[in-house]
């Protein structure tokens, strides 16, 4: 007697086998059954998704039988197959691709019996009684958002959104409602997500230290920063049930966690959540859905049915959920005040003005009226030279790395352009180079102009790295406290690139080793400085006219998470300043900043939003395409555009649905071209997401035929981007 089993295994997204494969087995699996099976000549491993029924009369002969069972293991939770199809579907991408690559890739390595050898190793129970000893005494507002996130258990279980500033206790919030989730069941399990660990190796241990009595490997993490072993062992623990809370990125939200009862998505609107390449997930809004996922479907536990919620926190929300909240779908948790501020609590209702209390004061430099090509205007840098003389530390912040972004002939107006890429590359001058930031070309700086010969090429624009010299120049003269020259200090993706230098480098900042730090948005993001009071922002403006409409959102949300590196310390938080220069200074994101107030910066964008139909009033997808021609990219989206409008006459409802979609023209990608290859991308957009939905599911197929066609020869690739976050 032999079983027919559908196996879904690792496939290419626009394959033909793209659906589940058919095995023989001689013994019956159950669903989401890890099993190691042949594809061609090789052998994999793939998830059992279903059992087919009545298999004995199904024409399947030529099926070939599964080669093991990874039976140590057990199977995959229906909910986490749930889970993976929904992501499948709603990003148009294999199921196989995405199944298996929420796996961890050295699984697919392990035979049967490498993997039960593996999990024959005994985890011994270390778990004790949790110290309270040292709890800090949440305060009312803490009390309040916990109480308020509670009162929904048991009725509308609805995502919660934690609005709070910088340094208004949030975390100690995600600590204890996990606490108390861990501590109700002792099956729970709770995934609390950051953008990235490298980032914020104090949350980190804050976690570990939190939660040490559950014993050593009940706290795992998650992240690609991990060996391929560490990130097997975190997630057999995870499947297992052995480890009770996971700390990850992006990647961890389709960990299988069987007993999950609580999501934390810290820093919710973090572009990082989004995934960049195969499925481009939202980990963000899969955490949403999985919690709800978890609750309904939940079986009820001794009468009671069980439930998962879904906790977002940001002092700067994504509009999309800012939005949410607006309309009542999430439930909109507000924390004004900075823990330490003296303000009074009695202001908790009106939302932005509540947000004064400690945070620094925002100052705009009006480049229009300093002196010409100056970088730190001179206000500023009297501001830094007061500050270093005092012992306190500032924070200068631009966004773009290496010493300039180009080089240039005054002669013949030769530019460092990439040879592969429409783009320039950028001068780094503690090697003398020339990098592509897009396709990593990298050359010696030529020593005189390739073009015309003039030995005289400079560098045009300024990055950190000129930055960094450029103040230490200014600054030169200044002296501390103790009358010892001034630290400079840089960190950005250049200087961190070794394993440990950011570690050490934060160190060194923590350690007061380091007066004036320069870097990019990297070290804007996180960090808990205490001694920092003064933050600058040197040049912001470029996000002001941009023609991604989330630029300002992102913008305004880098310089409140900057603005919010500056005095934590209560100690010096009084006099904690963020220096903006701009050519704008009446510009409204500017104001909003001020005041700090998110709120009102949230509604005027909201507003605009909706005035010109864009998200979240609006759903979007991009299809993008790469060929080695501008002309075959956008040929391949148009032809597709077209058979769109043309193949679906018969189909039932296509023609309402594509009433509510619209297809744009195919364009070229803002960097047009990248390492040789011609990038051109379409936008589809629909005022329902469900429509929208329904419309690129039936696509699919088109997308696939038109690729097919002999006029598409030579396309790279193509892909579907949902809900993109840069257009
Ligand atoms: P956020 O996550 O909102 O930035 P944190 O939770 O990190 O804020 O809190 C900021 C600082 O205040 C941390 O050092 C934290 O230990 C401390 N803190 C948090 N809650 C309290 C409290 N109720 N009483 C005293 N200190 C607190
Ligand atoms: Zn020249
Ligand atoms: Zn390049």
């Amino acid at each position: 007697m032999s079983y027919w089993l559908q196996v879904v295994v690792a496939t290419p997204a626009h394959s033909a086998i793209a659906r589940p494969l058919t095995y023989k087995s001689e013994v019956l699996l159950c669903a989401g059954t890890l099993v190691r099976v042949p594809l061609g000549k090789r052998e994999v491993l793939g998830v059992v998704w279903s059992v087919l029924p009545d298999s004995g009369e199904l024409p399947e002969a030529q099926a070939r039988s599964i080669t093991s069972v990874l039976d140590g293991l057990a199977p995959l939770a229906a909910n986490w197959r749930k889970l993976v199809t929904f992501t499948a579907g709603y990003y148009q991408r294999s199921l196989g691709e995405v199944a298996l690559s929420a796996l961890p890739p050295q699984l697919r390595e392990l035979t049967a019996v490498q993997l039960a050898r593996r999990l024959k190793r005994p985890t011994v129970d270390t778990s004790g009684p949790q110290d309270t000893s040292d709890l800090i005494a949440l305060n009312t507002d803490q009390l309040r958002v916990i109480s308020e996130f509670d009162a929904e258990n048991l009725g509308n279980k609805r995502p919660a959104l934690l609005f709070g500033a910088t340094g208004s206790g949030k975390t100690e919030v995600y600590l204890r409602i996990a606490a108390r989730v861990l501590a109700q069941d002792p099956a729970a399990q709770v995934m609390v997500m950051v953008p990235e660990i490298n980032l914020t190796p104090q949350l980190q241990a804050r976690f570990e230290a939190r939660f040490a009595h559950l014993g050593r490997e009940r706290v795992v993490a998650l992240h690609s920063g991990l060996t391929p072993a560490q990130r097997l062992k975190s997630w057999l623990a995870a499947h297992a049930g052995q480890a009770r809370l996971v700390l990850g990125t992006r990647m961890a939200v389709l960990a299988s966690m069987p007993h999950l009862r609580l999501l934390v998505v810290d820093e919710e609107h973090d572009p990082s959540y989004k995934q960049q390449e195969g499925a481009r997930y939202s980990a963000r809004d899969l955490a949403v859905y999985r919690a709800k996922l978890e609750t309904e479907e939940a079986e009820p536990s001794q009468g009671t049915p069980q439930v998962c919620r879904v906790m977002l926190g940001s002092a700067t929300p994504s509009l999309e959920s800012w939005q949410a909240t607006l309309t009542g779908r999430y439930q909109r948790l507000t924390m004004s005040e900075r823990i330490g501020a003296d303000a009074p609590s009695d202001q908790t209702t009106s939302l932005g003005a509540t947000f004064q209390g400690r945070l620094p004061n925002v100052r705009r430099v009006d480049m229009n009226h300093q002196p010409k090509h100056c970088v730190i205007a001179p206000p500023l840098l009297a501001a830094i030279s007061e500050r270093v003389a005092h012992g306190e530390q500032s924070l200068i912040f631009l966004n773009r790395r290496g010493y300039a972004p180009v080089l240039a002939c005054h002669d013949c107006d030769w530019k460092s352009e990439c040879p592969h890429c429409s783009a320039y590359r950028v001068f780094h001058k503690i090697d003398r180079t020339l990098r592509c930031h897009h396709c990593g070309f990298t050359e010696r700086v030529p020593r005189a102009c390739p073009n015309c010969g003039n030995i005289d090429i400079a560098p045009v624009g300024r990055g950190t790295e000129r930055l960094e010299e450029h103040l230490s120049e200014l600054l030169a003269d200044v002296t501390r406290p103790d009358g010892t020259a001034v630290r400079v200090s840089r960190i950005d993706a250049d200087t961190t690139r070794l394993k440990g230098a950011l570690e050490s480098q934060l160190a060194s900042v923590h350690a007061g080793e380091v007066d004036v730090l320069v870097g990019t948005q990297m070290i804007a993001k996180g960090h808990d400085f205490r001694h920092i009071t003064l933050v600058a922002a040197i040049n912001p403006d470029g996000a002001l006219f941009s023609s991604d409409f989330r630029a300002p959102e992102r913008l305004f949300s880098l310089l409140m998470q900057a603005a919010g590196r500056a005095g934590r310390d209560a100690r010096h938080s009084a006099a904690s300043e963020m220096w903006v220069q701009t050519f704008h200074p009446a510009h409204p994101l500017f104001a909003a900043l001020r005041a700090h107030d998110y709120p009102a910066f949230a509604q005027a964008q909201l507003r605009e939003r909706a005035q010109s139909g864009l998200p979240p009033f609006s759903a979007q997808a991009l299809v993008r395409a790469e060929a080695h021609t501008q002309e075959l990219a956008q040929g391949f989206l148009t032809a597709a555009s077209a058979a769109a409008h043309a193949d679906f006459g018969p189909s039932e409802g296509w023609s309402d649905l594509l009433k509510q979609v619209t297809l744009y023209p195919a364009v070229p990608m803002s960097i047009q071209r990248v390492a040789n290859v011609e990038r051109a991308q379409m936008l589809v957009e629909s005022p329902s997401r469900a429509a929208l939905q329904r419309f690129l599911s039936g696509w699919q197929s088109v997308l696939h035929a038109t690729r097919a066609q002999p006029a598409s020869k030579g396309l790279i690739r193509w892909a579907v981007d949902v809900d993109p976050l840069a257009i």
